[in-house]
């Protein structure tokens, strides 16, 4: 007998702290789904979602894609973990990430996120010996102390230190800068406070951390010359962007390279698996190579993430298949249909993403930095989402989550979701 989700909700609290796993998965209302397939979610109920939350963006083919599960069966007939030297797959997905991100020469293979901009940030400071790293307000990369600063801050927390958790030493958030996003002269402030002493600028290229903030491309090209002519690393943190807007990422669309680049997330379709890649002088200061700075992950590598990387790599440069091509017209066709309705229902409304990701923002100009988006009206943002995801379209109902379409979802899908977007928004005007 299938649980009920309220059921299978209150027995995870008994035993996992929230009932969940990470802790912004907690809705805050009783979702447990118990079958993924292509674009949608099925819950215990039976109800079918369409699903744009995509597991915050690691869904990128579809859910439970066959290939990328039958790749992985089929991994599982032969090697498993070893743990001593390396692996076929592991040597295909480094030859495949080579060729698929126009920076990278060597990489290496991480469970996460996290650990993949862990190792970007200590690679940094390992090669260069110094201390300072320089993010931007508004940007996440992931939970390790160095860049748990200063994402989505709250107005008076914007120019002080604004900790994502407690239990951070002091000097860890102190040795992280924060700049301002699309904007070179908070970045040239922080290198005449700091000359010589700043390791590493790290970014999203595209800042979807807080929804869509679309880059100048000025301030892209600034951020290479100035990291050169100071002797810093030019770290592009991918995570979100790599393989969802382009098979090389944003830095194939912007023609700007890194030194390094850390991807993840939709790399393996929903498996485990993650990465960082660059210029083999910089990749080889890894003990792996003989060189100063600690490389480690009993699982890194492991076959199953292998498998999953090596198949949706493959399926997501195809140009047969042309992923890019139609998940960024199917993108085109829910920002035109967003933006058509918030102006016929004169709804103080931006609608704006990239590709595949898209958002409406409430407020009525582009945002360029953090700082603009301080003007979007966080409420609306989240009912919107909630209310969608309440009539059986999943967006994550929080303020600046961003919304991602897969290769599994259709123009029919959109229309629906444009439909319900229509009821939603004339409901939340009329109130
Ligand atoms: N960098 C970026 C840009 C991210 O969006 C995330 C996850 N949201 C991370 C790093 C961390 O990745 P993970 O959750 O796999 O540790």
């Amino acid at each position: 007998m299938p649980r009920t989700a309220a059921a299978l909700i209150s027995e995870a609290k008994e035993f996992i702290p929230g009932g969940v796993n990470s802790a912004t998965r907690n809705f805050g209302a009783p979702y447990a789904f118990r079958d993924s397939q292509g674009a949608y979610l099925t819950d215990y109920d039976g109800r079918r979602y369409v699903d744009y939350h995509a597991a915050f963006g690691a869904i990128l083919l579809g859910h439970s894609d066959e290939r990328v599960t039958a790749a992985v069966t089929q991994s599982l007939n032969g090697l498993d973990l070893v743990g001593l030297g390396v692996s076929e797959l592991e040597v295909e997905v480094a030859r495949m990430v080579a060729k698929l991100i126009p920076s990278v020469e060597k990489s290496v293979t991480t469970m996460s996120g996290t650990e993949a901009t862990m190792q970007a940030v200590r690679l940094a400071r390992g090669v260069t010996g110094r201390k300072y790293l320089l993010k931007f307000q508004g940007c996440f990369h992931g939970w390790g102390d160095a860049v748990a600063r200063n994402v989505a801050s709250p107005a008076d927390r914007i120019g002080t230190v604004d900790p994502l958790s407690t239990g951070i030493l002091e000097d860890a958030l102190g040795s992280t800068l924060v700049a301002d996003f699309n904007d070179l002269d908070s970045v040239r402030a922080l290198y005449e406070r700091y000359p010589d002493q700043i390791a590493a600028i790290i970014l999203e290229p595209v800042p979807h951390n807080v929804g869509a903030l679309l880059p100048d491309q000025s301030f892209l090209e600034g951020l290479r010359e100035i990291t050169k002519a100071e002797g810093s690393i030019l770290i592009f943190d991918e995570v979100i962007t790599g393989f969802r807007h382009a098979p090389g990422g944003y830095q194939e669309l912007c023609g700007i390279t890194p030194d390094l680049t850390s991807y993840g997330k939709s790399m393996g379709n929903g498996f485990a698996v993650a990465g960082l890649g660059g210029r083999a002088d910089l990749m080889d200061n890894f003990s792996s190579a003989g060189g100063g700075v600690m490389l480690a992950g009993t699982f890194n590598g492991g076959p199953v993430s292998m498998a999953a990387a090596i198949a949706t790599m493959t399926v997501a440069s195809d140009p047969e298949v042309g992923m890019h091509e139609y998940t960024g017209r199917l993108g085109a066709r829910m920002r035109d249909g967003l933006r058509d309705i918030t102006t016929e229902l004169g709804i103080a409304a931006h609608v704006t993403g990239l590709g595949s990701v898209f958002i409406c923002y409430f407020m009525d100009r582009e945002p360029k930095s953090y700082n603009d988006l301080l003007e979007n009206n966080d409420v609306a943002y989240a009912t919107f989402h909630r209310r969608m995801t309440d009539r059986g379209f999943v967006m994550y109902p929080m303020t600046l989550k961003r919304n991602h379409i897969s290769l599994a979802h259709t123009e029919a899908d959109i229309d629906l979701t444009l439909e319900a977007a229509r009821e939603v928004l004339q409901e939340m005007k009329s109130e």
